[in-house]
């Protein structure tokens, strides 16, 4: 008999995890390897943030439950941070704090799918989306936009993809793996077109601070007040504040949506790890000095890979301006001798695979992401480490 559910077989495991679990364990083999695997600032927390997870932890009536949907003052909290940075006001009754952004997305896609239900998802896309998608009995819909349009979908392709099943669609800009900062005039006519098609719109905002060469994440519900009835917002601590282990995140809904989040992680979680909401209660009122300190080592270390990456023959990266990724198309290192072993390659996944083993350099192919023939490298990690990473790269292509 089948031990698993047809459900969660239908599920790729993360591929991202995959990468940096495996540089991992060579790590911890003693294999020196340098690892743009992960999304994760390699930045210790903020010590303010820091120190109000430390008062916290000592105070015992932190040592409870907290409600379903979060520590009100969080909520409250969140909700003037929107007002803040996306110039919207919100009610913090909207506000579900989650477990991390990725709870977030899994719960947004639970609650408003039925069987069949379709979702557009921009390709390339974030690796979570189809597979959040598909454990909701979703039916992830794909619409791919190249490097030449800035990897922003158009209005008509996203017209060719609609039908009668379709649920919602994803904005996620500052986008991961592709880095773009879609332009206003994209996000608005997203928008538009939701409304007018009444499709739900799930805008992942998750990278919103990390913007670079002037580049402004525009807010879906603020450039069109009228989807904010059939939007969610999905952010979350861990890239803005270097809080990825914390696990903080939240989604923004009209009410009843917002409800029947809460419900859901009700039977889920019950909640999020209190002392964890009190750092982030300091993390989100909190002045973005720091967030804005670290965005300077991003763009220096963007600044540096891309003009690396671009000096490898057969590589070809534009230049991101967002979030921490620069996502490079390597379909000319395809089926050529690559490597001392002078090996080819028919496939990004089979070239990553070997750029870790013989050079030692983590890097998640692009299959992950639905586009084949890209590389994606998170710069989150430290300058030196970097260059080191790049160097090696090179050599191995090079060889
Ligand atoms: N959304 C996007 C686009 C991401 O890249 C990530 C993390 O990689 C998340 C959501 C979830 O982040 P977390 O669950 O760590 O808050």
């Amino acid at each position: 008999w089948q031990t698993l559910s047809e459900r969660i077989n239908r599920v790729a495991p993360s591929a991202t995890l995959a990468v940096d679990s495996k540089a991992k364990a060579m790590k911890a083999e003693g294999i020196d390897v340098i690892g743009f695997g992960a999304g994760e600032p390699n930045f210790p927390t903020p010590a303010p943030i820091v120190a109000a997870a430390a008062e916290a932890v000592q105070d015992p009536k932190n040592y409870r439950y907290t409600p379903t949907a979060g520590l009100p003052e969080l909520r409250k909290a969140i909700a003037e941070k929107t007002l803040r940075d996306s110039g919207y006001e919100v009610d913090p009754n909207q506000v579900i704090v989650t477990n991390g952004g990725k709870q977030a997305v899994y719960s947004a896609f639970q609650i408003l799918l039925d069987e069949g239900d379709e979702v557009i998802i921009p390709t390339p896309y974030w690796t979570s989306y189809p597979e959040a998608v598909k454990l909701a009995g979703g039916v992830p819909v794909e619409v791919f936009a190249g490097a030449d349009r800035n990897f922003e979908p158009s209005l008509e392709d996203l017209e060719k993809a609609r039908t009668e099943r379709t649920k919602a669609i994803i904005v996620n800009t500052p986008n991961n793996p592709t880095g773009a900062v879609w332009k206003p005039e994209t996000v608005k006519a997203i928008g538009e077109w939701a409304v007018e098609h009444h499709v739900w719109v799930i805008s992942d905002e998750i990278y919103e601070h990390l913007n670079y060469d002037g580049a402004k994440t525009t807010y879906v519900g603020a450039a069109v007040p009228e989807v904010r009835g059939q939007l969610l917002v999905l952010n979350g601590v861990a890239k803005t504040y270097a809080m990825p282990g914390w696990r903080v995140g939240w989604m923004i809904a009209p009410i009843d949506v917002a409800k029947a989040a809460s419900k859901l992680q009700g039977h889920m979680t019950s909640n999020v790890n209190n002392i964890s909401q009190r750092a982030a209660i300091a993390a989100v009122s909190g002045s973005l000095d720091a967030v804005y300190e670290m965005r300077e080592a991003f763009d220096r270390r963007r600044q540096t890979i891309v003009a690396a990456l671009n000096d490898i023959e057969g590589v070809n990266c534009p230049t991101p301006t967002g979030a921490f990724y620069a996502f490079a198309d390597v379909s000319a290192l395809l089926n050529k001798p690559l490597g001392a072993s002078k090996a080819s390659y028919a496939s990004t996944s089979e070239l990553a695979a070997a750029l870790l083993d013989e050079g030692h350099v983590a890097a998640v192919p692009g299959e992950a992401f639905g586009a084949p023939g890209y590389l994606r490298f998170s710069y989150a990690l430290a300058d030196d480490d970097l260059v080191e990473g790049m160097k090696r790269m090179k050599q191995w292509v090079e060889a």
